[in-house]
């Protein structure tokens, strides 16, 4: 493409080309023929001598440091760079490119002036490298584990990036607040707050605001806490707090954050920045318990295994089937159990008292024909008696057919005080779902009900909650403690009673919030959300928090919202309802309210019966209502519901008989009742599972899904 003198000089001069830098446009071009043609040795080459003909022009060295960054040279990019902004400090271009190879090049935390002097000053004319600025360090801040930062980033990337790039900013979004794993009170937004004051103080703060706008949040908080220090208030401190949150800076985010929640007259305010506070301590605190892992050579794995199976404290776990799991699957996976196997109850008697706990876990990988790696043990545990006990005990199985690595190595950890919430059982082959989920949900039931009450917190100033309760000094930060403790149970798939919890210290819940039809819902902050007066929102209003919450997945508050919303008829024609009676089903069913989950699934049959294609809608219906009972085998509906499917769907569905029979075995149940109890051929070869029939949740028809284990694969959850 031939340059057009009369156009402006690509060097950002403002000049016509023409005027400008009419003396290197030839060789310019033969630059960006050979780039096009993936000649990029070529065109480095070139640019070097053009650079040392036409020192500093900042066309050939930001055309150069582009080169260098696609060739994963971002040290010398930064260096070009560099000297460049010395000559033309202002340059748009140079400055953000600058920024995004110190980032590859020298990390984060080094680039960060960098990157906000290009969040300041590049954002207009190059949106979109802008905005991917802002997008990489929100993953980096969320792999970091910092996650009000690598939200407010996305947000921020939301702001800078050119509308045809937003949608992908969005999904990233919106995939962070479904993010099960992260707390929900650390999920949505959290506004800054107004701030009021006299005119000098209005000036200040606007300084802050337009920094924080912009996403220099250290600047803004360093703004804001000049202002906090001579006319402290609650609001500027909740607004320090949040900046240094979204600068990554936690420890000092948390220090502002309980600062405010001391002074806020508003109690909800003041709990929610306790809330996050408190989180924040965790994820900052020393008082940590570690989790370690050693590894050894194996010699020869099939011998190993034989001499691990032997071992009467090791259980190998069933791994799921090869090719539907992603990734490479390990040889073998065995849990170290406080006890002898044989002590394993049968699974319909397993019980709180009998069951036998995890103390570690072992992993064993093949050899790797590819890499030449060799066959691999890992023996990961918490530090401790366990982690002791689990190493001793495999050095003493293994023999001389591994040779172990000399020390350990940090395999993650978990903040002490939530020591209590983390256990593992080993569960006897073929424990039902529903056995496995009532168990989980009693084990919770014993924390919520007595032991969180007596662990020493750290934001009760080493108090026990029981010991803080009745203090009207600590109610604050109880109450914010009792969030964060209704976060866990939630990550752990336990429905908490928050307010009977709250009325058991004395405590009362946090008012609703006041809200007209015209209130606007989006800036409310998570604990807010949950405050809201259902009952009293307009239709439209209720239709937003269907979908907020849908998103969310808080299941106390998603449970009260979407039975509220199939109460309006004007409300759900707006919504997915099929979606709606799916969710209701299955909350009820992962919170043991099976009459409910069935009359949820009638709901929702009822309902597709109603809408085209409602061949495909109902037998999804049908097959969930199996899958649900499948779970329980002693279910007196069950058969018949077998048989009931078999007559209507069998002659139109032709796989179903085999499909069947592999989900009743796979339950622990005769795979012979789909032909009536006469045993024929077609059964006698059924059992591979997986013949190929599509469901619509073929994942929840796997027995591993218990609650509780998340979206993560835990061997023989
Ligand atoms: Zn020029």
């Amino acid at each position: 493409m031939a340059l057009d003198v009369y156009e402006p000089c690509p060097c950002g001069s403002g000049k016509k080309l023409k005027f400008c830098c009419p003396q290197i446009a030839d060789d310019m071009e033969r630059v960006s023929r050979l780039i096009e043609n993936n000649q990029s040795r070529q065109a480095l080459h070139l640019l070097e001598q053009l650079d040392k003909k036409h020192p500093k022009n900042p066309w050939i060295c930001t055309s150069r440091s582009l080169v260098l960054l696609e060739s994963g040279e971002p040290g010398t990019a930064r260096d070009v760079l560099a000297q460049v902004l010395q000559a033309h400090p202002d340059h748009d271009l140079a400055i953000v490119l600058y920024a995004t190879a110190m980032v590859q090049a020298d990390g984060l935390d080094l680039a960060k002036k960098a990157i906000h002097r290009a969040f300041q000053r590049s954002a207009k004319k190059f949106p979109s490298m802008v905005g991917g600025l802002a997008g990489a360090m929100a993953a980096v801040y969320q792999s970091r584990g910092h996650m009000l930062a690598a939200r407010e980033h996305l947000a921020l990337a939301m702001r800078f990036v050119p509308d045809q790039e937003r949608q992908d900013i969005f999904v990233r979004l919106l995939e962070f607040d479904h993010e099960a794993s992260i707390p929900y009170p650390l999920r949505s937004v959290h506004p800054l707050p107004a701030l009021n004051g006299n005119e000098a103080f209005l000036t200040e703060s606007k300084k802050g605001l337009k920094y924080a706008f912009v996403g220099c949040w250290n600047t803004a908080a360093d703004i804001f806490e000049k202002l906090a220090q001579s006319q402290p208030s609650a609001e500027l401190w909740h607004a320090v707090g949040l900046c240094r949150a979204w600068d990554g800076d936690e420890p000092a985010a948390a220090a502002a954050l309980h600062q405010a929640a001391k002074i806020y007259p508003e109690t909800g305010l003041a709990v929610e920045c306790e809330t996050l506070a408190q989180l924040l301590d965790w994820n900052g605190t020393s008082h940590r318990i570690y989790r370690h892992e050693l590894t050894g050579e194996v010699s020869s794995l099939s011998r190993l295994l034989t001499q691990l199976d032997q071992s009467e404290r090791l259980f190998r776990v069933e791994l799921p089937p090869a090719g539907t799991y992603e990734g490479r699957l390990p040889a073998a996976v065995y849990q170290v159990l406080d006890r002898q196997r044989s002590e394993m109850a049968a699974p319909s008697d397993v019980s709180l008292e009998n069951m036998v706990h995890v103390l570690g876990m072992v992993t064993l990988e093949d050899r790797d024909a590819e890499t030449q790696e060799p066959a691999l043990i890992t023996v990961e545990a918490m530090v401790g008696p366990k982690f002791d006990e689990t190493v001793s005990l495999l050095k003493q199985v293994a023999a001389d057919l591994v040779d172990w690595d000399n020390t350990s190595e940090e395999a993650g950890w978990i903040p002490a005080e939530s020591a209590t919430m983390s256990w593992q059982w080993a569960w006897p082959t073929r424990t039902p779902p529903l056995v496995r989920r009532r168990l989980q949900a009693a084990r919770w039931q014993q924390i919520a009900g007595e032991e969180w009450f007596n662990i020493a917190l750290a934001a009760l100033d080493g108090r026990t909650p029981r010991q803080a309760a009745g203090d009207p000094s600590s109610a604050v930060a109880l109450t914010a403690a009792a969030y964060v403790f209704d976060s866990q149970c939630l990550r752990g798939g336990y429905e908490l009673d928050l307010d009977a919890l709250l009325a058991s210290l004395g405590l009362s819940p946090l008012p609703p919030m006041s809200v007209t039809p015209e209130t606007s819902l989006k800036s409310f902050t998570p604990l807010q959300w949950l405050r809201l007066p259902l009952e009293q929102l307009s239709d439209e209003q209720l239709s937003a928090v269907v979908n907020r919450a849908l998103l969310v997945h808080h299941d106390r508050f998603l449970y009260r919202v979407l039975k509220l919303a199939v109460s309006r008829p004007q409300c759900l024609t707006g919504l997915d309802q099929a979606r709606i009676y799916q969710t209701l089903a299955e909350l009820c069913r992962s919170h043991e309210r099976r009459a409910e989950t069935y009359q949820w699934i009638q709901a929702g049959r009822t309902h597709a019966s109603t809408l085209p294609n409602s061949f495909e809608r109902v037998w999804s219906w049908d097959l969930r209502e199996l899958m649900t009972r499948l779970e329980d085998p002693h279910d007196p509906e069950l058969r018949p519901l077998v048989d009931r499917i078999i007559q209507y769907y069998g002659p139109k569905l032709p796989q179903l008989r085999m499909a069947l029979a592999d989900m009743l075995d796979a339950a622990g149940l005769d795979p012979n009742w789909v032909n009536g109890g006469l045993v024929t051929g077609s059964t006698a070869a059924v059992s591979p599972r997986g013949s190929g029939l599509w469901t619509p949740e073929t994942a929840a028809a796997a027995p591993s899904s218990a609650a509780g284990s998340g979206s993560l694969w835990l061997p023989g959850q």
